[in-house]
């Protein structure tokens, strides 16, 4: 299948994930993580139509986002991000979706020139393999970001444990979900936190239907290339 094709099924999945929910599929962005393919490839991805691209490592969304200057592309940042090569990256991106460290934090307040919407990283499921905060210090971490001016708290992001056990994929984003709705309480003008990054394209419906306002689609919507 297509790209176009890969596309419209995953817009029905979200249809359908939604309406079992009763939310509008509206609030769910698609974005396509470009990682396993090339800038061709890219490029027929947002001519498809879509308009949100993730990728983990910098010289790939640099690479691409030069090749695709031409078009208006929502650019996000969703790797792991070491703090000395934030100077690298901090202009070139709208989204950055892994921030996890008070160090991390520091460098994009010293190196931003205009507000940089970030998602706070969790890691839900405590696994070892994987960057983020423990849910228990999220709230802590997010009221100190308040003094960093640079920084807007979007919202959080996840990656469930990779397994066939979907209740055990489901507790972790609504785990997400409930940690979102607790910081939304604070209404705290830095952390609006209206945003859950979740879903990849082993669990996006999952994802969908327990709240997900971006979901990161790699494999499933624009292949692998190597
Ligand atoms: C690679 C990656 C994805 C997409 O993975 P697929 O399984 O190919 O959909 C999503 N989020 C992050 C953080 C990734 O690194």
């Amino acid at each position: 299948m297509g790209i176009k094709e890969n596309k419209e099924y995953i817009l029905n999945e979200i249809q359908s994930a939604c309406e079992k929910k009763n939310r509008s599929s509206k609030g769910v962005n698609l974005i396509a993580v470009t990682k396993y393919v090339s800038n061709e490839t890219t490029r027929e991805a947002v001519l498809a139509g879509i308009e949100h691209i993730g990728e983990n490592r910098i010289e790939g969304l640099l690479s691409k986002k030069e090749y695709l200057k031409d078009l208006p592309v929502k650019w996000h940042f969703i790797g792991t991000l070491q703090t000395r090569k934030v100077k690298d990256v901090i202009e070139h991106v709208d989204y950055i979706h892994s921030l996890d460290r008070l160090s991390l934090a520091n460098e994009i307040q010293k190196r931003a020139v205009k507000t940089i919407s970030c998602f706070v990283q969790v890691n839900v499921a405590e696994e070892d393999s994987k960057h983020g905060l423990p849910v228990k210090d999220v709230v802590a971490f997010v009221d100190k970001l308040k003094d960093y001016d640079s920084i807007k708290v979007v919202g959080l992001m996840t990656m469930a444990p990779f397994t066939e056990d979907e209740s055990l994929i489901r507790n972790v984003f609504s785990t997400l979900k409930q940690l979102q709705l607790e910081i939304q309480k604070q209404k705290m003008v830095h952390a609006p936190c209206t945003e859950l990054s979740m879903g990849m394209s082993n669990d996006y419906s999952i994802a969908v239907e327990e709240g997900a306002t971006f979901i990161r689609v790699g494999t499933s919507l624009v292949g692998k290339e190597f």
